[in-house]
């Protein structure tokens, strides 16, 4: 992630830590080739695919994770924390957003 973000995210990260959470990641800084591979695999957000689910992914080159600004967390690994970022990620600067809750991106 680039400095700022990352920073928060650190501290963010600390404080859940100290509330007992603990906060894995399964994705943060992604190259455009990864994520033309992964709108390839999941879709472009909000378009209707072939299966009749919304895609997810950002277009290539205007993703927040290609800006080093999001970050995806683990929530199925991490007991806690999706309720843990609800309540607090906004006092770091993070927003999620809909239909994504393990996505989290930094807005400051
Ligand atoms: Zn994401």
């Amino acid at each position: 992630m680039y400095g700022d973000a990352a920073r928060a995210f650190s501290q963010m990260r600390d404080a859940a830590r100290r509330d007992g959470v603990n906060i894995k990641l399964t994705d943060s800084y992604r190259s455009y080739s990864a994520q033309v591979d992964v709108a390839r695999r999941k879709g472009i957000y909000g378009v209707r695919q072939p299966n009749g689910k919304l895609g997810l992914a950002a277009r290539p080159g205007t993703s927040n994770h290609g800006l080093g600004r999001a970050v995806d967390v683990n929530l199925g690994a991490s007991p806690g924390a999706s309720q843990w970022l609800r309540a607090n990620a906004a006092r770091f600067g993070f927003k999620t957003i809909p239909r994504e809750p393990w996505h989290w991106e930094f807005t400051r």
